[in-house]
């Protein structure tokens, strides 16, 4: 291990935290999606003053896109001089909404007992600012070096990355020959290697109903009592399959080592938006339920789906005047780089270097845009790896600790010395 890259690092901890406060300081709530551009310019200036070329690229078209609200990711390359391969840090720049709870200002970026705290200072604000004084710290001790590095930052991944890295993945920005590896910052602990994560798949059913006066409902026939039916059957029979069914994937934390299923909302009859008057008498001819599966690379997604299907086929077939239209409305597959793979087997060389322990290799229980970069890009050589301590993302007063960004900062520049020479 290289102990230029170490020292490297130790002299930016001071412009790594306040690095990190000034991109706190932006205020990129997602939804609506707010100061994306001022956030990205921050970031393309401070490469380019470093020898980055830099893109702002927006994600025409993606959900949310508008003038007011313009979906804007900044792409920066730096060229080493000789061939070699190129290594990617992607971080998503947008944070969720503050919420209620804080006791401090969540966008001002207040230092504390050697913490940045801040709304997305973990998720993932830190984890961007690291992996740039990574970088920087690298250049310094490597000013040239063969293949390239890029380091991006990207909206909406906490709505989905359709206006991040989906949009840029589908323009060839997260592929070969263009891009080799991809490391992912996310807030997964400064020992950890996060693979990949378990699949998801989100659907709507709908029952169906009469509608009738509701001093009459023998008239009618109820749609929120024909979904009752679909609870109790799931319920009885739906959950405790699921609970059995266990993964050989290390899915943190170990209760989502399994396949899960929430109750994501459920809307029947009238509108409850009557105040201040009142309802009027109805029978509910319609009740909509979404529901949200996350599923194991151990099951085939047909499986998971025909698992819900034969439940609501059973009720048509017993429950009088039943019946249901179910519609999908999201599917990830499950995702599980191997352990062997370039970028993991670098950073767990980094880790035990630097910290003298085996990493630990973890799943995540939701997703995250490595699903884009494997789906859109077909590059599998992709890990979240990351400071910061992932039970604090989108909580009131989210930190992120100074000293563990930087020893991931002295990871992330490890990894990417062995990813850029090994090949060399
Ligand atoms: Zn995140």
């Amino acid at each position: 291990m290289d102990e230029r890259l170490l020292r490297a690092v130790d002299e930016r901890i001071e412009e790594l935290a306040a690095l990190t406060v000034d991109l706190i300081r932006f205020p990129t709530v997602n939804p609506p999606g707010e100061a994306y551009t001022p956030c990205a310019e921050y970031i393309a200036r401070r490469l380019a003053a470093r020898g980055f070329e830099t893109r702002l690229i927006r994600g025409e078209g993606a959900p949310g896109d508008c003038d007011r609200y313009p979906r804007t990711n900044v792409v920066a390359r730096r060229e080493g001089g000789r061939p070699g391969p190129t290594v990617h840090f992607n971080s998503h720049i947008d944070v969720v909404e503050a919420g209620d709870g804080w006791t401090l200002d969540p966008f001002a970026g207040v230092v504390r007992d050697g913490k940045v705290f801040g709304r997305g200072a973990c998720d993932m604000k830190g984890g961007l600012a690291a992996s740039i004084i990574a970088v920087e710290a690298f250049l310094a001790v490597h000013p040239t070096f063969p293949g390239a590095v890029e380091i991006s930052g990207t909206a909406d991944e906490e709505s989905g990355g359709y206006g991040g890295v989906a949009h840029l993945a589908r323009q060839g920005f997260f592929s070969r020959p263009r891009v080799d590896h991809v490391i992912i910052p996310e807030p997964l602990n400064k020992d950890r290697i996060c693979l990949g994560h378990r699949g998801v798949w989100w659907a709507q059913i709908e029952t169906r109903g009469t509608i009738a006066h509701g001093s009459m409902p023998f008239l009618g026939d109820s749609a929120i009592r024909h979904m009752g039916a679909v609870l109790a059957a799931f319920e009885e029979e739906l959950f405790p399959a699921l609970d059995r069914k266990q993964t050989r994937m290390p899915v943190v934390p170990e209760e989502a080592r399994r396949s899960t299923l929430n109750i994501n909302s459920i809307h029947g009859g009238q509108t409850e938006d009557f105040f201040p008057g009142l309802p009027s008498p109805n029978v509910a001819h319609s009740c909509r339920l979404v529901i949200d599966r996350r599923f194991l690379i151990e099951e085939d997604i047909a499986e998971v789906k025909s698992e819900v299907i034969a439940i609501l086929e059973r009720l048509k077939r017993r429950r009088p005047r039943f019946d249901y239209e179910i519609r999908d409305l999201m599917e990830v597959l499950p995702l599980m780089t191997e352990r062997d793979a370039p970028v993991p087997t670098a950073l767990a060389g980094a880790i035990r270097a630097v910290f003298g322990r085996e990493p630990e290799y973890v799943i995540s229980p939701g997703t995250y845009d490595q699903k884009h970069v494997v789906r859109f890009g077909h590059l599998h050589d992709c890990v979240a790896y990351g400071p910061g301590i992932l039970d604090l993302a989108h909580r009131p007063d989210e930190w992120v600790g100074i000293e563990d960004m930087a020893e991931s900062a002295k990871v992330m520049a490890a990894s990417l010395d062995a990813l850029l020479h090994a090949a060399a």
